[in-house]
C-alpha cells in the first residue's frame, strides 16, 4: 500500500479515527481534492446530455445516457463522503475537467452531424474524461485508506469500478463498428 506524507508532521501511523478526521494539512487537501473532482462531476452530468444529442449511433447515444445517470450517482456518493467528513459539500473549478469538455465541444464543431467520425471522436473525448476520473478516484481512495477511513475509501472504490466499465464499455463500441466505419468515411 502507498504511504502519504502528511508534510513531514511525524512519521507513526496514528490508529483510524472514527468520527472526523483530526485537521491535519492532509485532510484540508484531500477535502480540497473532494471539491475538485465534485466539480468536475457537475459539469460531466452537464455535458453527457450534450454529446448523447450530439452522436451518430444510438449505441454511443444510449452509453452517454447511462453514463449521465451514473454521474449523477457520482455527485450524490461524492456528497455522501462529504458528509461523513463532516464537511460542506462545495464545488472547486477543476481545470483539467473544464479543458476535457471543451476538447468535446472543439470534436463536435470539427466533425459533421451523422458521421462515423463524430462518434469515434466523441469516444476518443469521453474516453479522456473517463481515465481522468480513475486517475481521480484510485489516488482519492488510497488516500482515504491512509487515513484509516475505509468507508470513504469502499466508496470512492464503488465510483472507480463504475469509471472503469465506462471506459471498457465505450472501447467496446469504438471497436465494434464505428472505429471501422470511421476509418471509411
Ligand atoms: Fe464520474
Ligand atoms: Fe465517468
Amino acid at each position: 500500500m502507498a504511504t502519504t506524507k502528511t508534510s513531514g508532521k511525524g512519521t507513526t501511523k496514528k490508529a483510524p479515527s472514527k468520527g472526523k478526521i483530526e485537521d491535519t494539512e492532509f485532510h484540508e487537501f484531500f477535502v480540497d481534492e473532494l471539491k475538485d473532482i465534485y466539480w468536475a462531476e457537475k459539469h460531466l452530468a452537464k455535458a453527457l446530455p450534450k454529446l448523447q444529442k450530439a452522436a451518430t449511433s444510438n449505441e454511443l447515444a444510449a452509453a452517454f445516457e447511462k453514463h449521465t445517470l451514473e454521474t449523477e450517482g457520482h455527485i450524490a456518493v461524492l456528497e455522501d463522503v462529504f458528509d461523513l467528513l463532516e464537511e460542506k459539500a462545495s464545488a472547486k473549478k477543476c481545470d483539467a475537467m473544464a479543458g476535457l469538455l471543451e476538447e468535446a465541444d472543439g470534436i463536435i464543431s470539427d466533425t459533421d452531424k451523422g458521421t462515423m467520425i463524430r462518434d469515434a471522436g466523441l469516444i476518443l473525448a469521453a474516453q479522456k474524461v473517463e481515465h481522468y476520473e480513475i486517475a481521480t478516484y484510485g489516488t482519492l481512495r488510497v488516500f482515504a485508506e491512509n487515513m484509516g477511513r475505509q468507508d470513504i475509501a469502499d466508496l470512492l472504490a464503488q465510483t472507480l469500478e463504475n469509471e472503469k466499465a465506462t471506459d471498457v464499455a465505450l472501447t467496446k463500441i469504438a471497436v465494434g463498428a464505428i472505429n471501422t466505419q470511421a476509418a471509411e468515411e
